[in-house]
C-alpha cells in the first residue's frame, strides 16, 4: 500500500467526523456531492465576512475583492484543466447550465431538419435531455453510442455514427454509474477528422484526475463544482475560443452587454457575454480553495489512493452472496454499482442508512443505462481520497447485515 495519510486528510473535513443514527458516518455517496474541506468552509464565511459585494459593478474597495474573488476562480479552473486561456472558461452554476448553454447557444442556431447529434447510452441526464429538447424544436435527432455489457463504450460503433450530418458529439469523460473512463482522446481524434465538435462532460472526472483539455483534443468540457470539494451552484463550460466568440448569448440581462439601447444592444466578449446577472460569488471564492486543496495533496496521491479502495472495495464486494456488479471496464474511477438478488436496492440503501452508511440507490440520472441492463435501479457506492480501507470493510458488514434481514 502507498503511503497515503488518509487520517491527516480526513481531519480536513469537519463532516466526516459526525455520526448518522449514532454510528460513524460513512459517506459513499460522493459522485452525487463531495463533502468539502474546512478551507473551502471557511473561504464562503471569508467572503460574506469580509468581501461581500458585487462583482464588475463597483469601483469601491469590496467590489475589486469580490471581483478579484470570482476572476480568481477562472483562472484556477483555467490552469486546472490546462486552458489556453482564461477567457475559453465560462462560469456556471454547473454542468446542467453548461450543458444547456451549448444546447441552446452553440447547437439549436446550427441545427437543420435531418441534422443529428450523438450521444452515448451511458449519459447523465443532463447530457442527453438538452439535446433532446433541441432536436425536437428543429427536426433534427438524437442518436445514441451503445456499450458492452462490462460497460465500456463500443468504439467503432460510436465512429460508426458520425456520419455528415452530425452537428455535434457528446460523451461523458467518466460514466457517474459505472466509473468506466472513455477513451476521450481517441474520439476526439475520430470527430475532429470528420469536422464534428465533441463536448466532454467531466463532472466525474475532474475529482479524481488531472484533466488537460488540450491533450484530450475535445472541444467543450464541462465540470461542476460541487463534486471537486467546491460549494453547490458553481461550475464552468470550457470552449475553444473560436467557438466562444461564435456564439450568441444564451442568457440577457445585466454584467453581459457592451451598450443597451432599443435601437440595438450589443454584447460583451465572451466569456462575460454567458455570464448575465450575479454569480455565486462565494461559491466561486470556495471553488478556488478547492482547486488549491487538490493541488496540495497532487493526483498522483489521489489517483493512486482511490485506485487501491478501488479495488479493495471491488474485491470485498465479490464476498457477498447474490451481488451483481455493473460496470468492469479496465480503467475505472472509483464508482461502484451493484445489486444483491433478492433485495431491492432502495429497501437496502434504507437499511444501510441505518447503520451510517450514506450510499445512493435509483436510476442515478441514467434511464437508458439502466434499460440497457434491464434493471429499474443499482446501489452505487462513490468512494473518494479521503475514504479508508477500514471505511469499505465496515459497508461489507453492514451489507451482509442488511442482507441477512431481507432474505
Ligand atoms: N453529468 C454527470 C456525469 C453527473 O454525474 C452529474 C451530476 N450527478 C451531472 C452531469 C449534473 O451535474 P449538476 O447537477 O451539478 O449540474
Amino acid at each position: 500500500p502507498t503511503v497515503f495519510d488518509v487520517q491527516r486528510v480526513r481531519a480536513d473535513f469537519p463532516l466526516l467526523a459526525r455520526t448518522v443514527h449514532d454510528k460513524p458516518l460513512i459517506y459513499f455517496d460522493n459522485a452525487n456531492t463531495s463533502q468539502k474541506p474546512l478551507s473551502v468552509i471557511e473561504a464562503v464565511d471569508d467572503h460574506y465576512r469580509l468581501h461581500n459585494a458585487n462583482v464588475s459593478r463597483a469601483v469601491h474597495q469590496l467590489g475589486e475583492e469580490a471581483t478579484a474573488a470570482y476572476e480568481g476562480a477562472r483562472d484556477k479552473l483555467a490552469r486546472f484543466i490546462n486552458a489556453t486561456s482564461r477567457n475559453e472558461l465560462v462560469l456556471t452554476s454547473g454542468t446542467t447550465q453548461a450543458a444547456n448553454l451549448v444546447a441552446y447557444s452553440y447547437a439549436l442556431p446550427k441545427l437543420q431538419p435531418g441534422d443529428a447529434i450523438v450521444t452515448t447510452v451511458m449519459e447523465h441526464h443532463a447530457n442527453i435531455v438538452p439535446w433532446q429538447i433541441i432536436a425536437q424544436r428543429s427536426g433534427a435527432t438524437v442518436k445514441a453510442a451503445p456499450i458492452d455489457q462490462r460497460g465500456e463504450l463500443i468504439v467503432e460503433e460510436f465512429v460508426k455514427l458520425l456520419t455528415p450530418e452530425v452537428k455535434l458529439a457528446c460523451v461523458t469523460h467518466v460514466s457517474n454509474v459505472l466509473g468506466t473512463v472513455n477513451p476521450v482522446r481517441e474520439l476526439a481524434r475520430e470527430c475532429r477528422k470528420r469536422g464534428i465538435p465533441l463536448l466532454v462532460d467531466g463532472s466525474q472526472a475532474v475529482p479524481h484526475r488531472p484533466v488537460d483539455v488540450q491533450a484530450l483534443g475535445c472541444d467543450f468540457y464541462m465540470l461542476t463544482g460541487h463534486k471537486m470539494l467546491a460549494p453547490t451552484g458553481t461550475g464552468a463550460l470550457w470552449a475553444r475560443k473560436e467557438l466562444l466568440q461564435a456564439m450568441p448569448p444564451f442568457f440577457g440581462g445585466g454584467e453581459m452587454i457592451r451598450e443597451v439601447s432599443f435601437d440595438g444592444t450589443t454584447f460583451a466578449e465572451p466569456p462575460h457575454r454567458f455570464e448575465a446577472g450575479t454569480p455565486n460569488i462565494a461559491g466561486f471564492a470556495g471553488l478556488s480553495a478547492a482547486i488549491d486543496y487538490y493541488d496540495s495533496i497532487g493526483f498522483e496521491a489521489i489517483h493512486a489512493w482511490e485506485q487501491q479502495l478501488l479495488a479493495y472495495a471491488t474485491d470485498r464486494l465479490r464476498e457477498v452472496p447474490g451481488l451483481r456488479l455493473f460496470g468492469e471496464a479496465k480503467e475505472k474511477e472509483p464508482v461502484i454499482s451493484f445489486l444483491i438478488e433478492g433485495a431491492q436496492a432502495t429497501d437496502l440503501a434504507t437499511l444501510l442508512d441505518l447503520q451510517g452508511v450514506a450510499v445512493r440507490s435509483g436510476h442515478h440520472c441514467a434511464h437508458p443505462l439502466m434499460k440497457f441492463y434491464g434493471v429499474p435501479a443499482t446501489l452505487r457506492a462513490s468512494l473518494a481520497f479521503y475514504n479508508t480501507r477500514e471505511e469499505v470493510d465496515a459497508f461489507v458488514t453492514a451489507l451482509l447485515k442488511v442482507r441477512t434481514l431481507l432474505m
